[in-house]
């Protein structure tokens, strides 16, 4: 057994690089010639859905949403996807699903132009996006530089009490559900995070300690977190630093906060949190409201492979 980021190293030594102006493994998404993107994430039931938790269109739907969130990540704009489906024989899930990835289709402006279906063990969804990228060009995951401001849209820790609450047999609060079963891509906001120059940029899938930490090692630098100032419902980001998994937010740095302000003002869209700073020092603290720095080691979600 492995974890899933010591697979995809091996994986990109076994395979060419991408040729200048490119980037292949290792972003949100893609970049391939001309700045087109390029991603693709699959649900598995059992896995990222259980089907006592959500209804079979919210499948559907999440499938389109959390692969227009890896374009949102990149500051882009949807295209197209392709959805690849396979299910059970002889269980009728098929058209539970079609019915949510038509929805989002029509919702995020991606039209679903193709895609395979199969008979298979189990409930699983794949879906590839492609996007264009911002006239700014895409923002990557490795542009973060000392001294910039971290910031992050809406708030985390929804998605995950939605799921505990199920988990408890407790009726989650309806806006909760709705972030875990229904996430929205924050494409406006990664497109105004782009146009304030955001240096660098990643949405919240896996928590926001693990995500922030793929920004700070792919720009070479680190991060400190102020506490109080990361929104999280139902506490202090202190207390659970592992929040933020499902959430779908963007985190994302930028050198200019009046060109961050601006922008999202003029999208009509909150102002994004600014929960922290980009040091040189290559490791992630959290900054209490007593002035003490805690070196935060938690990691994110982490898919364990064959
Ligand atoms: P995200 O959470 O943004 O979807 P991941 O953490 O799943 O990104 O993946 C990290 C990087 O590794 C991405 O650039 C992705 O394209 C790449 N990657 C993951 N799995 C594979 C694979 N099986 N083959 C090629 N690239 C992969
Ligand atoms: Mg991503």
């Amino acid at each position: 057994m492995s974890g899933e980021f010591e697979f995809i190293e091996r994986l990109t030594k076994l395979l060419a690089g991408p040729p200048a102006g490119q980037v292949w493994i290792g972003d949100d998404a893609a970049v391939l010639d001309g700045g087109q993107l390029l991603a693709t994430d699959a649900l598995v039931e059992g896995v990222h859905f259980d089907r006592a938790f959500c209804d079979l269109a919210d499948v559907g739907w999440k499938a389109l949403a959390v692969n227009a969130s890896d374009i949102a990540a990149m500051g882009g704009t949807p295209l197209a996807a392709v959805a690849a489906l396979v299910t059970p024989p002889g269980t009728g899930l098929a058209d539970a699903v079609a019915g949510g990835l038509a929805q989002a289709a029509e919702a995020l402006s991606c039209p679903l132009v193709g895609g395979d279906t199969t008979g298979g063990p189990a409930l699983m969804i794949s879906v590839a996006i492609l996007g264009t990228s911002p006239t700014s060009g895409p923002v990557l995951r490795s542009g973060a530089r000392p001294g910039d401001s971290i910031y992050l849209t809406g708030t985390l820790g929804m998605a995950g009490a939605a799921l505990a609450d199920l988990r408890a047999g407790r009726d989650p609060a309806p806006e909760a559900l709705l972030r875990l079963n229904r996430p929205t891509p924050r494409l406006t906001e990664g497109r105004a995070a782009a146009a304030a120059a955001a240096t660098a940029m990643i949405d919240v899938s896996d928590g926001l300690v693990a995500d922030l930490r793929h920004i700070c090692d792919a720009s070479g630098v680190g991060a400190t977190i102020i506490d109080g100032a990361v929104p999280v419902t139902g506490g202090t980001f202190g207390e659970s630093p592992s929040v933020g998994g499902d959430d779908y937010e963007l985190c994302f740095t930028a050198a200019d906060p009046r060109a961050v302000e601006t922008s999202f003002d003029d999208a009509g869209l909150t102002a994004p949190a600014r929960i922290g700073l980009i040091t040189a020092r290559a490791d992630l603290t959290l900054r209490l409201a007593d002035g003490r720095d805690r070196r935060l080691c938690e990691t994110g979600w982490e898919h364990q492979i064959g």
